[in-house]
């Protein structure tokens, strides 16, 4: 059955409230904010518990059996997986099993779980569930007085009586998410709460994080920073083919199987050139909201494929009313060009080398000096013409020193990489190619974090709209311009992962060869992978998730849940 949801307008549209589902009404219980999230702006996540949850219901869901027409028929009821509504309770919902004769019946919830070991049976959040499925029963002319929740974790039946507590709780839970639902801002987070650790969003909700910015909360814990993560697989020859595999992505050259990866591995599927993907490929990526990005065979980003994409709406619409605002684009775009030369500026402190051997391991003072003012300038920029400027004469400073942070060995070698000033389209020279080609990686890291957490990366608020420029995920990787690619770039050249020999002079300008190409993306994979400490939340965390906070903490300003985007500055 389709499930309605709440308009996004916080309920003032003329069409007539959607039903409340009554495993909403579990979440609510749970904490009101989750159920918001997941009804009102249809997020959704998984963890360990509700994949769990979804393989445990795989057997009571599908439909065998029906309810008789008549209520007080005197045959026996076994009906599997029954869909039920009432307009007079506003509430829906498919319970799993319904068991009864002659006019009395009983609603059977399966939970993967273990019993719980509390006096009343089970606790809050399932006894209100189960009783919405009971009051259901009633609506529709049964007697129902009792439920029971199965337990498969420990194989456990466990009764809850209807009594007039649970009916009071159950219709009181009811009223307050739908008055929570008619809201436009989502409740706040818990503070401090242990349920945090296993809510399967907390990586879109940030409770501790917002609750710190806020003052409420005294920590943050790590809890999403250290989720597992999957990965991107890049799948780059001219002739491979990418083909679906049971639970697998399998890569082909002339019809061998060359390589192969998990869905549950993957991340988002990168096809450079003419690299092909197979549509049951194709559609179980977008099943398991697995992006599929096309990438020329130069590396430039092309585009992504998403399945139906972010249903948030809500999130779109508060990102276009603040890209209407000046003055809310022009404060959020100090801070991400202030962030971004500051950022520059702790990379030429931390990785000047040598340019004689008196200054070894210092920068020179006047460029920090200079910079450090831009930086002032940005924060107090009048317009965003005036912001351009100052980004201008601070990105001429900073590349005009990028060679110090080049070893001298690797500058030399093979005739070295030699660097004026920064040029692109084409770029002309092997470290001018480098940082395009580490800026295209960036943006499409960006564009492809902003999509899936439901932004629109093609609007922004410092970078403004051109026809196919992902404007937001411009705005966005400012400040991680230093941290991520120029840093991965300077890497690889350090390192000596790549050199001159790996790439090839045209008219049409430099670019990387295959090889060098390839090496260059393991260096920006491990610069992604690598963890840094977080400067305000103190906790550890890789720049990819890092990425994705960063993004989840816009979507939170935007809202108004907190008062200042927090920009990632290093020391
Ligand atoms: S993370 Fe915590 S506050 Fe956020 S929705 Fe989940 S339970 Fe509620």
């Amino acid at each position: 059955m389709e499930e309605k949801r709440p308009a996004p307008d916080g309920g003032k549209s003329t069409e007539p409230p959607a039903p409340i589902p009554a495993r909403i009404l579990n979440e609510f219980v749970y904490c009101p904010r989750l159920a918001y999230l997941m009804w009102v702006q249809a997020e959704f996540a998984h963890n360990a518990d509700t994949v769990e949850g979804a393989l445990a219901h795989r057997r009571v869901d599908s439909p065998s059996g029906s309810l008789p027409e008549d209520a007080e028929a005197a045959e026996t009821i076994h009906a599997r997986s029954v869909d039920l509504s009432s307009e007079r309770l506003g509430v829906t919902a498919k319970i799993d099993l319904i068991e009864g004769a002659a006019g009395e019946v009983h609603p059977v919830d399966y939970k993967k779980s273990k019993r719980p070991h509390v006096a009343a049976g089970a606790y809050d959040p399932e006894r209100v569930q189960l009783c919405a499925q009971g009051l259901l029963l009633r609506d529709h002319g049964f007697r129902c007085d009792f439920g029971f929740l199965y337990f498969a974790g420990s194989r456990e039946r466990v009764k809850v009586e209807f009594d007039e507590e649970l009916i009071e709780l159950t219709l009181k839970s009811i009223a307050g998410l739908k008055a929570t639902a008619a809201s436009d801002v989502p409740p706040p987070p818990l503070v401090d709460s242990p349920k945090c650790i296993r809510c399967s969003l907390i990586g879109i909700c940030l409770p501790d994080e917002v609750g710190f910015i806020n003052r409420v909360s005294r920590e943050v814990r790590p809890i999403f920073a250290r989720c597992d993560e999957a990965l991107p697989l890049y799948v780059q020859s001219p002739g491979s083919y990418l083909k679906k595999d049971g639970e697998r992505l399998v890569i082909e050259e002339n019809r061998e199987v060359i390589a192969e990866a998990r869905f549950l591995d993957v991340s988002q599927v990168v096809l450079f050139g003419h690299a092909g993907i197979s549509t049951p490929a194709v559609q179980e990526c977008f099943r398991r909201e697995i992006p599929v990005t096309y990438l020329s065979h130069g590396g430039w980003f092309i585009g992504h494929t998403v399945g139906t994409g972010h249903r948030n709406v809500m999130t779109r619409t508060l990102q276009y009313q603040a890209s209407f605002d000046a003055q809310k684009c022009l404060k959020l775009s100090r801070k991400l060009v202030a962030g971004k030369i500051h950022n520059c500026r702790t990379l030429i402190r931390r990785n000047w080398k040598a340019t004689n051997d008196a200054e070894e391991g210092r920068a020179p003072a006047d460029l920090l000096q200079a910079l450090r003012s831009d930086i002032r300038q940005a924060t107090r920029a009048a317009s965003i013409e005036a912001l351009l400027g100052v980004e201008g004469s601070a990105a001429r400073r900073y590349f005009g020193g990028f060679l110090g942070m080049i070893a001298s060995g690797s500058r030399q070698e093979a005739g070295g990489f030699d660097f004026e000033s920064r040029n692109r389209r084409p770029p002309k020279d092997p470290l001018n190619a480098m940082l395009s080609f580490a800026y295209a990686m960036l943006t499409r890291e960006w564009t492809v974090t902003l999509s899936a957490v439901g932004l629109d990366p093609y609007r922004g608020f410092f970078h403004q709209p051109r026809h196919g420029r992902p404007a937001l995920s411009l705005d966005m990787m400012e400040p991680f311009r230093p941290l991520v690619a120029d840093s991965a770039v300077l890497m690889a050249i350090n390192n000596g992962e790549v050199k001159r020999e790996d790439f090839v002079f045209t008219a049409a300008g430099c670019n990387l060869k295959p090889s060098g190409r390839k090496r260059f993306i393991a260096a920006f994979e491990r610069r992604l992978a690598q963890e840094v400490t977080h400067p305000i939340f103190k906790y550890r965390v890789s720049y990819r998730r890092l990425f994705e906070i960063q993004a989840r903490l816009l979507i939170r300003y935007l809202a108004g849940e907190i008062p200042r985007y927090p920009i990632f500055l290093t020391r």
